[in-house]
């Protein structure tokens, strides 16, 4: 008797220290997160899914990931699914940044915590806090490398480039367009770059889905309507995932030859084929964006809103979703090239250096 008195005296003196030090007293104590992610056809979806889980996981969360393979209506579903089964944070990378609205008043009647991740959801109210990389920087860096690339600050030129653009479901993809032109634009008015199809703007240049084969498709279309008689120097490409598509095209009729040169053209994520790519000279830059440093922030996001205490943000202002300005942490994306590429991406740990050999 004594014995049992003793052990029920030490658990309940334990589980008052674990309450002070605000420590989960049991695993069912335990809050859920849902994760919801757009798709696994893309190796940086897949990083950020398991970055989060990891983070999360350490910080004594259960974690609940999803991908949707690009499917609205089943990111819808999962998502649902995730409030039903008593999440209590929603981490979410939106396929169509639109279409969540009547899910998301469910979870904000459930006081569940909303955070948009990489992507804007759009449309409501309902939305906490976004954690994203600066995504207008994003395009300045893509456009930027095509300048250097081209050598455009030398004096050289004048030069023809073909405009892509990403999803115009994704309210990144204007970011990326618009902080590219805000470079791009002074080269095109002075005529030291011409856009030879003529062909500018989102409504012109987008790409469904991010779809490398819509991409190929297009390319192939401007090379064989535009391109008879003259050489495409520069693609603006905004993802990776498009430049190999673009690259193929290019291929198909004969470029990355001495006398025919791939163009200068640009990508993002930093995806290891895409870099493999940089490495045999058929894409010029990609952009790195850390999905360590994102699974970070958007855990210390949900770690003080769950405890009621004040989420850290760094911009109040830029990311407008129709409804409100949603308070934002933006993280800084890097430029990578042939010549960065081993000290950005292999000396940080991110990729091995086997990945590349
Ligand atoms: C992300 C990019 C990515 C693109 C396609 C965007 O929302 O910010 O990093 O390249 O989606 O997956």
């Amino acid at each position: 008797m004594l014995k049992l008195k003793t052990t029920f005296l030490a658990l309940a003196l334990a589980s008052a220290a674990a309450l002070i030090a605000g420590a989960p007293a049991t695993a069912q104590d335990k809050a859920t997160v849902g994760i919801a992610m757009p798709t696994k056809s893309s190796a940086r979806w897949i990083d950020d899914g398991n970055n989060m889980v990891k983070v999360l996981k350490e910080r004594g969360y259960n974690t609940d990931l999803q991908y949707a393979e690009d499917d609205i209506p089943n990111q819808l579903s999962q998502v649902e699914n995730m409030v039903t089964k008593g999440a209590k944070a929603l981490v979410i990378a939106a396929i169509d940044g639109t279409t969540l609205s009547d899910v998301l008043k469910q979870a904000k009647a459930k006081g569940i915590t909303v955070i948009a991740y990489d992507r804007l959801i759009r449309g409501t109210p309902n939305v906490d806090y976004y954690a994203t990389f600066d995504n207008f920087q994003v395009g300045v860096l893509q456009a930027e490398s095509l300048v250097q690339g081209l050598g455009l600050k030398d004096g050289k030129g004048p030069f023809n480039i073909e405009l892509f653009g990403g999803s115009p479901d994704d309210n990144n993809a204007y970011f990326f367009y618009n902080g590219a032109m805000s470079v791009l634009k002074p080269y095109i008015d002075s005529g030291k770059l011409v856009v030879v199809s003529g062909q500018m703007g989102m409504d012109k240049v987008a790409t469904l889905r991010w779809d490398g084969a819509t991409a190929q498709a297009r390319m192939d279309n401007l090379l064989s309507a535009y391109y008879g008689n003259k050489k495409v120097n520069a693609v603006l490409s905004p993802y990776d995932g498009l430049s190999i598509g673009i690259i193929s095209s290019l291929k198909g009729v004969g470029y990355g030859s001495a006398d025919q040169p791939m163009p200068v053209i640009s990508g993002q994520d930093a995806e290891v084929p895409s870099i493999k790519a940089m490495l045999r000279g058929d894409q010029y830059s990609t952009i790195f964006k850390d999905t360590r440093d994102l699974a970070k922030v958007t855990a210390d996001m949900v770690d003080a809103a769950l405890a009621g205490k004040q989420v850290t943000v760094n911009d109040t202002n830029t990311y407008e979703n129709g409804v409100k300005k949603v308070p934002s942490y933006l993280l800084k994306p890097v430029v990578v090239y042939k010549d960065n590429w081993e000290k950005t991406l292999v000396d940080s740990g991110y990729y091995k250096k086997s990945q590349f050999q």
